[in-house]
């Protein structure tokens, strides 16, 4: 399995020009396994991943976790939308009151964008899951919902040499009055339990925290606390807050490795970073 990181960030494309390492964009990351190709969110990446579809994929399967603009922004400027030869099937969470058509037309028809979800020219069809299981091509996926604001998932997909799990818009603690002791009443801890690669929200600092509890988002030191709950063998910080720098981000990064020493890596999700887990 391979993995490519097109975004990031969480919120908002970060502004600051001091972001050549971790890179500006929302959450975009590119899952590839044999003829298989998966995009896990549709954030401001997915240009960055135009140019990148291998021209033998006749087939796009796009993961949304959730419908907040920062996972939905590039959808429309996804180009493999516009190709009548190209299979996109998009899966996102069950909503409550609407269904995902819906939902996604809110965003895709005008004003806020000049053409309509069902007038795309690709071959299109959706989704809706929620705890679910499905495959698709040889990787399998399991969904479920986890503690965010509005209908929310949390992806773990496995292949044949290994797991990847995505949970980029997660709040852990927010749920279980005992967190990090109690790994099966934790939001999350199954998809992840014993991923290879977890990508995984680090949003704030625990200072920060204490005045977001309920905005939806981790703590580095939760993430931390949650990839060793679920016994993860490298965590990457994802859904970096848009206003930092890649030195804050760094420094941050190692004060918090320094405060809670572990036996697995840390590292921050980079744009352009690939991870191969197994052979590929
Ligand atoms: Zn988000
Ligand atoms: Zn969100």
């Amino acid at each position: 399995m391979k993995i490519t990181i097109w975004g990031a960030r969480g919120s908002l494309p970060s502004p600051s020009p001091e972001t050549n390492e971790v890179g500006g964009n929302t959450s975009c990351v590119q899952v590839e396994s044999d003829d298989t190709m998966i995009v896990l969110d549709a954030g401001s990446g997915i240009q960055r991943l135009n140019g990148n579809v291998p021209s033998h994929i006749k087939q796009i399967d796009i993961l949304l976790t959730h419908l907040h603009l920062d996972h939905i922004m590039g959808l429309g400027f996804f180009s493999v939308l516009y190709n009548p030869k190209m299979v996109v099937n998009i899966w996102g969470p069950t909503g409550v009151n609407f269904d995902l058509e819906s939902r996604l037309t809110r965003y895709l028809s005008p004003p806020l964008f000049p053409i309509r979800l069902k007038d795309l020219p690709c071959q299109l069809n959706l989704f809706e899951v929620n705890h679910s299981a499905f495959n698709i091509g040889d990787l399998k996926i399991s969904s479920a919902y986890v503690c965010h604001p509005g209908p929310t998932l949390g992806f773990r997909i496995e292949g044949p040499s290994g797991i990847l799990t995505y949970i980029p818009d997660h709040e852990p603690s927010l749920g279980s009055s005992n967190f990090p002791n109690v790994p099966e009443w934790t939001s999350g801890c199954s998809l992840a339990q014993n991923s290879d690669i977890l990508l995984h929200d680090a949003q704030y600092t625990s200072d920060e925290y204490k005045t977001r509890i309920g905005w939806g988002h981790s703590t580095m030191k939760d993430a931390i606390l949650f990839a060793e709950m679920s016994k993860t063998k490298k965590l990457l910080f994802f859904h970096h807050d848009p206003g930092r720098t890649d030195n804050h981000l760094n420094s941050l990064l190692k004060k918090e490795i320094n405060s809670h020493p572990v036996d697995f890596e840390i590292g921050l999700a980079s744009e352009g970073d690939q991870f191969i887990i197994g052979e590929y």
